[in-house]
C-alpha cells in the first residue's frame, strides 16, 4: 500500500516548514500512543505521520520524494526509507531529554558505515525516456558467519562493559570529573577473544552487491539519488548510503538547456528564402516542420513539448536556423549562382 506523505500530514507540496511542523505537531498529539492505550489503528497512524514528518522535515529527503515518490512494497525498492528510527525524530522534535521513545534506552554511540558514491553516466536518451538500471559495485556486508558481531566475545575488564571510563583529574580549579571512551574496547563494552575466521573479527565483510532502481525522465547532471543502507556497514552500526551521482554524457546533435532541447540545422540558400518543408530530428524520432518562407539565419524556431519532460512539465525543442554554404562548386553551378542577382 502506497501513502502519500503529503495526505498523511494533510498539507500541501507547496506548505511551509512551518505549517508541516504544526500539521505534525498536532497530528502526533491527536494519535499518541499514550492518549490511545490499545487502539492498534491510531498507533498505525501515529507512525505513518513521524514518517511522513521524517521525510517532509529534511529538505534532502524532500527533494528526493518529491522526485522520485516511494514505491513502497516494490521488492528491494532502493528509494525506501530503510534507516528510519522513531527515537530520532523524536530527539529533534522534543529534545532527548523528554523523549518517550528514550525511557529504558541505555545511551551509546552510533557508528555508521560509510556512504558509496558512485558515477552512472546517462545519455541525453536516458533523460528523456527514463530508464531502468542495473549496477554491480562492491561494499562492505554485515559477515554471515558471525552475524556481524566478529566473533565470541566476553565484557570487557576496564570499563565493567560500559564501554566508557571515568577520569578524576586534580587541577587547579579542583578536581574535575571526565567521562570518556574506553580506550580497550574502543567503547564497545567488550573484547573479541575468538576473531572470526571469514571476517577475521571485523564483523564485515568486501562482497559485490547488485542494485536495481529506476531512473525518472528528466534527471540532471550533478543531481544525486540516494539508496538508502546500500553503503558500508560496520560492526555495531548502521549501514551507509549509496549516493547514485548522474553524469549526462553530451550528445552529438542535441544540447540540452533544462528541459529545453537545443539543435542547429543547416539549409539550402533557396529553402530559407523560399521555404520548405524539413524533415527534423527529435528525441522521440523524426517530425516534419515547415520552414516560412524568408526565414533569416540564425533563427529560432520553438517546436513545442519535443523536450525533455520533469514534475509533469515538458520542455520544447529549440531549432536554430542556419545556411550550408556549399564548397568546391562546379562550373555550371557557379554560372548559375552568378546570374543570381538576390
Ligand atoms: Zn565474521
Ligand atoms: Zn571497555
Amino acid at each position: 500500500m502506497s501513502k502519500d506523505y503529503y495526505n498523511v500530514l494533510g498539507v500541501t507540496k507547496n506548505s511551509s516548514e512551518k505549517e508541516i511542523k504544526k500539521a505534525y505537531r498536532n497530528l502526533s498529539k491527536k494519535y499518541h500512543p499514550d492518549l490511545n492505550p490499545d487502539n492498534a489503528q491510531a498507533e498505525e497512524k501515529f507512525k505513518s505521520v513521524a514518517e511522513a514528518y521524517d521525510v517532509l522535515s529534511n529538505p534532502d529527503k524532500k527533494k528526493n520524494y518529491d522526485m522520485f515518490g516511494h514505491a513502497e512494497g516494490r521488492r528491494g525498492n532502493p528509494f525506501s526509507n530503510g534507516g528510519f528510527d522513531m527515537g530520532d525524530i523524536f530527539n529533534s522534535f522534543f529534545g532527548a531529554d523528554d523523549n518517550p521513545f528514550n525511557s529504558g534506552r541505555r545511551k551509546k554511540r552510533v557508528v555508521r558505515g560509510t556512504d558509496i558514491r558512485i558515477n552512472l553516466k546517462l545519455t541525453l536518451e536516458d533523460v528523456f525516456n527514463g530508464i531502468h538500471k542495473k549496477i554491480k559495485y562492491r561494499r562492505n556486508d554485515f559477515c554471515g558467519t558471525c552475524e556481524g558481531t566478529g566473533g565470541k566475545s566476553s565484557m570487557c575488564q576496564s570499563c565493567g562493559g560500559t564501554g566508557q571510563i571515568t577520569r578524576i583529574s586534580n587541577t587547579p580549579f579542583g578536581r574535575i570529573q571526565n567521562t570518556v571512551l574506553c580506550p580497550t574496547c574502543m567503547g564497545e563494552g567488550k573484547i573479541i577473544t575468538d576473531p572470526c575466521k571469514k571476517c577475521t573479527g571485523n564483523g564485515v565483510n568486501l562482497t559485490e552487491e547488485t542494485v536495481e532502481f529506476d531512473i525518472p525522465t528528466g534527471v540532471m547532471e550533478g543531481e544525486n539519488l540516494i539508496i538508502k543502507t546500500k553503503g558500508n556497514a560496520i560492526k555495531g552500526g548502521l549501514n551507509g548510503d549509496l549516493i547514485i551521482n548522474i553524469i549526462e554524457i553530451p550528445h552529438d546533435t542535441f544540447t540540452r538547456k533544462n528541459q529545453d532541447i537545443y539543435q542547429r540545422i543547416k539549409l539550402k540558400y533557396k529553402d530559407l528564402v523560399l521555404g520548405t518543408p524539413y524533415e527534423l530530428d527529435t528525441l522521440d524520432g523524426k517530425i516534419r516542420i515547415n520552414i516560412k518562407e524568408g526565414t533569416e539565419i540564425g533563427h529560432i524556431l520553438r517546436v513545442p513539448k519535443k523536450g525533455i519532460t520533469k514534475d509533469k512539465y515538458t520542455g520544447d525543442m529549440m531549432v536554430e536556423v542556419w545556411l550550408d554554404i556549399p564548397k568546391n562548386i562546379d562550373e555550371e553551378n557557379k554560372k548559375i549562382i552568378q546570374s543570381l542577382n538576390i
